[in-house]
């Protein structure tokens, strides 16, 4: 029923920057290599998301907006860090708070399909021209549920926390082209990286970060266990906790853990209060992560965190050490 997903809605639908999210991790698993942001207003007002993915039939598109259809595998559920407690729920959740519109056009195929709904209830249910791939507009968002907007904080603060979304993700994917524009103004921009492994994700993070140019490369291996990505030298280092990029098994968190063995790497090096910029990827068996957090958070619980911990240090020491710092 809507009141479910308004229910749903209301625990993870938490703001405009977690619509995006959303959104584009979607349009990842669809394999996307060019995904496209809008934004209008703080957010609430109008988000685009377009992206060149294998789209849906319209078949697919009615199932998506119905909860708790996912057309993903149960196998994948357990290999990533999913920001809704289910699979399936997140664009009937989002549609149930907003007005939404979904077209869809798999390549290959003549023309596109679109959904419109208001507040979860279906509108239109027609053909429409679009290019191959999906195009996602969720507008007046919170408009008619007054106790959630009140929570949002300033314009600029919701529009950083989505440049700050898209800037994670699109870190986590070098392969793939991103663009962030609001009111038409650019604020992210990167082309895809054609070069696969750490040299892709170097010049990734050289284009989204200002000061990318001086950080060492990481690359610690154990068998069941492997952490590699840049990491800032503490010389002039001018980053914040802003700057630190930290990922599970390809999923950006911001993990008390991870950032406090951070700030342990470091401790010699930089003073209190200081940080050093970074982008970490860890990887490990899906076992040894907890993913039964609160939905909408991105912390994750390991099962042994002083090894965890201590990999971290030693992987970021050992980097900062072979630089010869
Ligand atoms: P989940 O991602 O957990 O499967 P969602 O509610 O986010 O659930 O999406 C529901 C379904 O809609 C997905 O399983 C997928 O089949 C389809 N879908 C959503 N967004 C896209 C997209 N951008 N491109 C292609 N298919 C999509
Ligand atoms: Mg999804």
């Amino acid at each position: 029923s809507h009141l479910v997903d308004r229910i749903a809605a209301g625990e993870v639908v938490e703001r405009p920057a977690s619509v995006v999210k959303e959104l584009v991790e979607n349009s990842l698993d669809a394999g996307a290599s060019r995904i496209e942001v809008q934004v209008g207003g703080d957010g609430t007002q109008r988000l685009l998301v377009t992206d060149d993915g294998h789209g849906m039939t319209p078949d697919s598109m009615r199932l998506a907006i119905e909860r708790h259809a996912t057309s993903k595998l149960p196998g994948e559920d357990l290999l990533t860090i999913h920001s809704f407690g289910f699979r399936g729920e997140a664009l009937p959740a989002i549609a149930s708070v907003a007005r939404f519109t979904l077209e869809s056009r798999p390549p290959g195929t003549e023309s596109g399909w679109r959904l419109q709904l208001d507040g979860g209830e279906l509108l239109f249910d027609g053909p429409a021209g679009l290019a191959p791939g999906t195009r996602i507009a969720v507008e007046g968002l919170f408009a008619r549920i007054p106790a959630r907007a009140k929570f949002l904080k300033s314009p600029r603060t919701e529009i950083s926390a989505i440049h700050d979304t898209l800037r994670r993700l699109a870190m986590a994917h070098p392969n793939t082209a991103f663009r962030l524009l609001h009111e038409g103004r650019r604020l992210l921009d990167v082309a895809a990286e054609a070069e696969p492994g750490v040299s892709g994700l170097a010049r990734r993070v050289q284009a989204l970060l200002a000061d990318g140019a001086d950080m060492v490369p990481v690359d610690f291996l154990r068998p069941d266990l492997q952490i590699g990505g840049l990491a800032g030298l503490p010389a002039a280092s001018r980053a914040t906790s802003e700057h630190q990029y930290l990922f599970v098994n390809g999923r950006p968190v911001k993990d008390r853990l991870l950032v406090g063995a951070l700030r342990g790497a470091y401790a010699e090096r930089l003073p209190a209060g200081r940080h050093a910029a970074a982008a970490l990827f860890i990887t490990l068996p899906t076992d040894e992560v907890d993913v039964n957090v609160h939905p909408a958070k991105t912390e994750v619980r390991f099962r042994d965190p002083a090894r965890i911990r201590a990999s971290l240090i030693s992987a970021v020491r050992a980097a900062l050490e072979a630089a010869g710092i």
